[in-house]
């Protein structure tokens, strides 16, 4: 399982839902069915066993010597945002097909092995991230997710139906906790952290989570001409003062790996003539440590309150999200560093700043993930890109991680 087979085997993939700029397999369309049956196909050749469950998750099998014993699984997924690349979620489902056709090529291990390709990781159609895990992780609501509806109005139920998929049945696919002994996911790094330190393997410690906040500021709209610097309270001043002080809180913590970021600013009224009296700002604040995740939190709070009285306006603090980081499993982390050391390939840990399927799978069985790099750290765009060689080592990796875990 070498290069070649590697760059046959991508450009077999793209074959599906490639535009005129990058890759559109947005979850449950034909690209997205096309590519997951070839990729069945492989797996199939490749001497799985393999299966749907009843979210369409793809899973291939192959028996191990124990009759019984728990299933070494591994795998990510093929769904892409629009105009995305072909490596986000190829990789992790590439490396997991080389990976167990090499092992299986070395004889029986103790453990079965499985092969996951997980449907839907990206929230690109129906506004839900990783869904294909949380079905399987259990923590998937069926009644929550009849009232969901893609971006042009057509309701998940009635797509999966078209496909014979019944969303009452979704509980079939949960996987009972002792079925599988780990979980382990090979991923792009989706950030130039690796490539700019020369580092080919990134051992993920932890999942970052996000706390993310709105913050309304209510100032005083009034005359741009008429009102006086001393007698406004102009909503976009403060929301300035405030977009500085999240990057600060952040900046004091990031040793802790805090990151800050205000990415939706709205004004009113919005007009050239009008001092500005109402501002919203959206705030996400991500880390893998919680009580830092809090402290952040609490501290952009009390500034907000801060700035807001010397400017002589008012901001509302509502908490949209609070999710918690999801540490990966210490064995699973050991397991991949042995393998790198015994491979004599450089690794660093790190955490993972985006969500993946492994966070899910993390409520149902040890977890862990390794990375590789993409160019550029560039990925949800069509320059995304990961070298054949970086996807071998992630391979290579893998496969002594798997056969450790399955011995
Ligand atoms: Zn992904």
């Amino acid at each position: 399982m070498d290069q070649a087979w590697v760059e046959a085997t991508f450009a077999g993939i793209a074959g599906f839902g490639k535009g005129t700029r990058g890759f559109n397999r947005l979850v449950f369309t034909e690209a997205d069915w096309a590519a997951c049956d070839f990729f069945a196909d492989l797996m199939r050749d490749a001497g799985l066993t393999v299966r749907t469950d009843a979210w369409g998750n793809l899973i291939g099998r192959l028996e191990g010597a124990e009759p019984g014993a728990p299933a070494v699984a591994t795998g990510s997924h093929l769904d892409t945002v629009p105009e995305g690349g072909n490596y986000d979620g190829g990789v992790g489902s590439v490396a997991g097909l080389g990976a167990i056709m090499r092992l299986r090529a070395r004889g029986p291990l103790r453990h079965p092995l499985e092969l996951i390709v997980f449907r839907g990781e990206e929230s690109s159609r129906f506004g839900i991230h990783t869904m294909g895990s949380k079905v399987m992780s259990g923590i998937a609501s069926v009644e929550a997710w009849r009232d969901v509806k893609d971006r042009d109005g057509t309701p998940l139920a009635q797509i999966l139906a078209a496909r014979g998929l019944d969303l009452a049945r979704l509980p079939d696919a949960v996987r009972r906790p002792g079925e599988l002994k780990a979980f382990v996911e090979v991923h792009i790094e989706q950030c130039f952290v690796l490539e700019q330190a020369g580092i080919p393997i990134g051992v993920v410690e932890a999942i970052a989570a996000p706390i993310r906040l709105k913050l309304t500021v209510e100032g005083v709209a009034s005359h741009s001409g008429a009102t006086p610097m001393g007698k406004r309270r102009d909503a976009l001043v403060t929301a300035a003062h405030l977009v500085l002080a999240v990057e600060d809180e952040a900046r004091k913590r990031a040793e802790r790996r805090i990151v800050g970021t205000v990415g939706i600013l709205k004004v009113a009224p919005g007009a050239l003539n009008v001092v500005p009296g109402r501002a919203e700002l959206w705030v996400d604040i991500r880390g893998i440590d919680e009580t830092s995740l809090i402290e952040t939190a609490g501290a952009v709070t009390a500034a907000a309150e801060r700035i807001a009285a010397r400017e002589g306006t008012q901001v509302a603090v509502d908490t949209l999200a609070s999710d918690t980081p999801v540490p990966m499993d210490p064995g699973v982390i050991a397991a991949i560093e042995a393998a790198c050391r015994r491979l004599g390939v450089p690794y660093r840990r790190m955490p993972s700043g985006a969500g993946h399927d492994a966070m899910n799978m993390a409520r149902i069985a040890p977890a862990g993930m390794i990375f590789i790099p993409c160019r550029g750290g560039v990925s949800h765009n069509p320059d995304e890109y990961a070298a054949p060689a970086d996807i071998v080592r992630g391979m290579d990796v893998l496969t002594e991680t798997l056969a450790a875990l399955a011995a």
